[in-house]
């Protein structure tokens, strides 16, 4: 046998200086035993301190045998806490493609790389006498013990019991258990304890259902592939309501009766209980689901349980896909247009790539769906890159919500300031006579306010970008937080001349106050970050909203997303224009995916729905195509726009950004940076139509003592090697020549929040 005799290591110093691979000899005794991916323990640096490190790669060159001072492995670190071979490869891609560091890539793939995470124990009481001799006992303990003498008779009934629930149940202190411990009447054990979080014993579960024409349609175009064993990627496109659920289900069925694994992806676990619940109900306890409010702990139950196979279904938000399943069938992402799919933490990872790669790797399916793609899902669709299948129509049916557009503009020259246009209050007022639940949403979330003209809906936008320009207190000054342009806020709008310039910031807040005012007698909850930051609050007004304890639901896109209840009739989108203006060149794609979600809650089941969209801007082409949903339509216009504007798809952008605790020395190197890479874009012939932006502060220009600069880079998408390869020269190989050793840097190749 050929046993590995030397390897590349990548040691956990901690700093980013030293990551990269250190080439180990593999002690005798340990032949045979170590494999890619394991952990170890190996001596570094000059005084050899022993660190941990993962086994990369064997290296078989001949030229390491000759080198003198070879250090050894020190050992083995059998906590099975290790990669596979896959998980290994899945690193070197993300260093390669996001220019991350390799610790940077393993930790997404360990739950808390290199520490010490044990399985936790809990504590258990267990009564030591029997049950039969307990009046004799309590009859020989002092009065004094009448503490004792309680836990006792609550652990004579229940045999065993934690101790944490003994303490609660008792109303008594630890000591008063360890007391008992002494005198030998009780035990108290430890035992291993595999967290579930999930409760099984209360959940009904529910068999599949048949699937109709449309949806077998896509199920078997997929299920062939599957079986085939072949990758390719689908793109289910299926209005709201379609049963794209029922889809997957069936295809997850499918897969794990094969004896592979499923990692289903959802934007946000606690947004979207009710289709986490749908799986569990149908698949039980061989669904993993993993959310972040999980423990430590939890996660690395679930995540050894999935290792070991022992589980075949993964549910989570965006981290889940590095979920340890080695045996992949089928990776299906729901929603697959959200921008919570894009990683804010480094690697700044987008998770289709991701996904994208795993499949390719193990040749899986990947599913993505969505009522509203992406423009850069479907124009890979459109052009044969994924498959393309359809939902047409709403399971059973139902006829799509119709939907009102109301121009805020002729509501204020008719003397009507308030928040709510005519039409909306009365369809409210409508829809509470008929016994019926209205939700209301209003899109708070985003750092910025804009400048508009409540009279004509001008907005201010920076006249070198295109895009809504931000509202600076402070300077009283209006901000592209793209290229950095300046400007003052005028004071009458320049297209009408009104003095109606207003910053625009009511909130749900304000919403919640006013519908009160209005229906006092009818009962409303506020879905949004404020309301459900306590743990249990979002499930709990959620469950009262199904159970129709609550009226009218008001909320930011938290409401948007997976609700599925019947009584929903009328929806009321307050302003469609606080997306429409976020400072972003995804604003119209963003807003016309949000409407049409937020509409799609409508009328889902026996009651027609009706949706009520109040805008400033009702010519917009988002706007107006949401309100036939018309998918179609409005991407064969944004998708023009995109091109004209050099956006993605036909264009990508990469953010760097230059951070550092000293300021100056952040700047400088920005500068320096920036030259840089300027006079190596300009020298390269290949290069054509490739832009450099800043540098700039970045939106968040200090972050925990550090001060952060941007220089954006937009080039053509077929560019991107080329490009890649010139950061990865100046900013990785070269960097000490050019940067201050004190200044880091970090990449954001397809940034979703640069302004
Ligand atoms: P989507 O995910 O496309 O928005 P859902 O999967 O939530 O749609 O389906 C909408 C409704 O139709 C749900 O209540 C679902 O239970 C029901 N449904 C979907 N497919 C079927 C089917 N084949 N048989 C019975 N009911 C179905
Ligand atoms: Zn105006
Ligand atoms: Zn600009």
């Amino acid at each position: 046998m050929n046993f590995m005799e030397y390897c590349n290591i990548v040691v956990n110093t901690g700093t980013k200086a030293t990551d990269r691979l250190f080439t180990y000899k593999i002690p005798t005794d340990l032949y045979g035993k170590i494999r890619i991916g394991d952990k170890v323990v190996v001596p570094f640096g000059k005084g050899n301190k022993l660190l941990e490190g993962v086994v990369f790669e064997e290296n078989s060159e001949d030229s390491v045998k000759n080198i003198k001072g070879m250090k050894s492995i020190q050992r083995l670190v059998d906590d099975e806490l290790g990669l596979s071979g896959k998980q290994v490869d899945l690193c070197k891609w993300l260093k390669e493609t996001y220019l991350c560091t390799y610790s940077e890539a393993i930790q997404c793939l360990i739950p808390k790389f290199y520490s010490d995470v044990n399985t936790k124990t809990k504590k258990i009481a267990i009564i030591n006498f029997d049950p039969e001799d307990m009046d004799s006992i309590i009859s020989k303990m002092s009065k004094n013990a009448y503490k004792q003498i309680e836990v006792l008779k609550i652990l004579s009934v229940a045999q065993r019991m934690q101790v944490t629930d003994l303490m609660k149940v008792g109303k008594t202190s630890r000591a008063v258990i360890n007391g008992l411990e002494k005198k030998n009447l009780i035990k108290i054990i430890e035992e291993k304890e595999y967290r579930t979080p999930i409760n099984l014993d209360k959940i009904e579960r529910d068999e599949p259902n048949k699937l109709n024409e449309e949806q077998l349609l896509a199920y078997n175009s997929i299920l062939n592939v599957i079986k085939r064993k072949e990758h390719d990627t689908f793109l289910l496109h299926g209005v709201t309501g379609s049963g794209k659920t029922e889809v997957y289900m069936h295809l997850v069925r499918k897969v794990i009766n094969r004896g592979e694994q499923v990692i289903i992806l959802v934007p946000e676990i606690s947004l979207t209980p009710q289709i986490v619940g749908k799986f569990i109900k149908r698949f039980g306890n061989n669904v993993a689901v993993l959310h972040s409010k999980l423990s430590l702990g939890e996660r690395y139950d679930q995540w050894k349980k999935i290792k070991n196979n022992e589980i075949s279904i993964v549910v989570g938000a965006r981290s889940a896909i590095f979920a340890p399943c080695d045996n992949l069938g089928l990776i299906i992402i729901d929603e697959e247009h959200e921008s919570s799919y894009k990683s804010e933490m480094n690697p700044k990872y987008y998770t289709i790539d991701v996904a994208k790669h795993l499949c390719r790797q193990s040749n899986a399916v990947l599913l993505l769906g969505s009522a509203t793609p992406s423009i850069e899902s479907y124009y890979n669709a459109k052009n044969g890159v994924y498959k393309l299948l359809e939902l047409k129509n709403r399971f059973n049916n139902n006829p799509l919500p119709s939907v009102d557009i109301v121009d805020m503009r002729i509501e204020l020259e008719e003397g009507n300031k308030s928040m709510f246009s005519r039409s909306l209050y009365e369809a409210m007022k409508e829809s509470l006579l008929n016994n019926k639940q209205i939700i209301l949403f209003l899109n708070r979330r985003g750092y910025s306010t804009f400048v508009s003209c409540r009279s004509c809906g001008y907005v201010v936008k920076c006249m070198h970008c295109d895009i809504s320009m931000t509202y600076h207190h402070k300077n009283n000054i209006a901000k592209c937080h793209y290229c950095g342009y300046k400007s003052i806020v005028p004071k009458v709008c320049p297209e009408c001349g009104s003095k109606y310039i207003k910053f625009f910031g009511s909130g749900t807040e304000k919403v919640e106050q006013h519908v009160n005012k209005l229906f006092p007698s009818f009962k409303t909850k506020r879905l949004d970050i404020d309301t459900t930051s306590k743990k249990g609050n979002l499930e709990r007004i959620i469950k009262a909203f199904g159970n129709r304890e609550i009226d009218i639901l008001i909320g930011t896109q938290m409401v948007a997303k997976g609700l599925d209840f019947p009584y929903v009739t009328l929806v009321g989108i307050l302003s469609a224009d606080i997306t429409l203006n976020l400072p972003d060149y995804r604003a119209n794609e963003r807003t016309f995916q949000l409407l049409t979600q937020v509409a799609g809650r409508a009328g889902r089941h026996d009651f027609r729905g009706h949706v009520i969209i109040q805008t400033y801007s009702p010519d917009n082409y988002a706007i107006i195509s949401s309100q036939k949903q018309d998918f179609k339509e409005f991407y064969n216009k944004e998708i023009e726009l995109r091109r004209e504007f050099c956006y993605p798809p036909f264009h990508n952008i990469i953010n760097i950004i230059v951070l550092g605790k000293d300021e100056n020395l952040v700047v400088k190197s920005a500068n320096r940076l920036f030259q840089k890479l300027e006079s190596e874009i300009l020298n390269n012939n290949e290069l054509e139509n490739t832009q450099l932006l800043g540098p700039n502060p970045a939106i968040h220009n200090k972050i925990k003592g550090f001060y952060r600069w941007q220089i954006l880079l937009k080039y053509q998408s077929i560019d991107h090697e080329i490009i890649k390869g010139i950061i990865n020269y100046i900013c990785n190989i070269n960097k000490g020549k050019y940067l201050d050793s004190k200044v880091h840097l970090i990449f954001d190749l397809k940034p979703y929040n640069i302004f």
